[in-house]
């Protein structure tokens, strides 16, 4: 879905070709909006500012890349970009708001096939936003990156949350886009390394665990702490 709304939003008016060539939409848990396509800003500003309640009010007009389409975000109570910027989907560009024709915060997004009115395009097809009015929501994803010892260990694929069980690793956690939204280490408790020898050799060496969980068999279980140091071992 290419929703300018990151998370839970309104679809408050739905689109009528041209008697409405978008949507109105209001942002549920954030009023920041994101740019949905990459391109490069065409304006940044008052539609009329000498009349500010005329059409758009403040808006963005992107146009995509490797395209003539043009992404309108209107009616925005601030601006966060300028004419000329090269912006990435995703980025926050604006905050809702009622600048212009306008009688409640809200969102106009719309699609043109040029930089004029005349070639309305689908916004519906286009974003997936459905037309129909209602609450929807935009997932966002998050990338998981788990280090130990400042070593990443894994990437795990984009998830939808971060669900990641408090554990022993570092974990940084970045949006789509790459920025780092949020890192923390796991608590500070004790962990033990297992080595398992059988006649000396070693069998196995386990990864560090919370506990010495191993169950007695016949293999010689040596526990190390997190420094190296011996902390038990046994014979089954
Ligand atoms: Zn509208």
């Amino acid at each position: 879905m290419q929703s300018p709304y990151k998370g839970k939003f309104k679809v408050t008016q739905t689109f009528k070709g041209s008697a409405h060539d978008g949507l109105d939409l209001v942002g549920l848990e954030s009023k920041e909006i994101h740019a949905t396509v990459n391109g490069v800003v065409e304006r940044a500003g008052w539609e009329n500012a000498s009349d500010k309640k005329q059409g758009f009010g403040q808006y963005v007009r992107i146009k995509q890349d490797n395209s003539t389409d043009r992404y309108y975000y209107g009616h925005l109570s601030e601006i966060k970009v300028k004419t000329g910027q090269t912006v990435r989907s995703g980025d926050i560009i604006g905050i809702e708001g009622s600048t212009g024709y306008s009688t409640g915060s809200h969102c106009h997004y719309c699609v043109r096939g040029n930089a004029s009115k005349n070639e309305i395009r689908d916004i519906n097809t286009i974003s997936g936003i459905p037309n129909k009015t209602g609450t929807y929501e935009n997932t966002y994803y998050y990338l998981v990156k788990k280090s130990w010892k400042a070593n990443t260990v894994r990437k795990t694929a984009y998830i939808s949350q971060a669900r990641i069980a408090a554990r022993r690793y570092g974990y940084v956690i970045y949006d789509e886009y790459g920025k780092t939204i949020y890192s923390y280490r796991e608590s500070d408790k004790p962990y033990y390394y297992v080595k398992k020898s059988w006649k000396g050799v070693t069998v196995k060496a386990t990864s560090y665990i919370s506990q010495a969980r191993i169950t007695a068999k016949r293999y010689k279980y040596v526990i190390y702490d997190h420094t190296g140091k011996t902390v038990y071992s046994y014979r089954e």
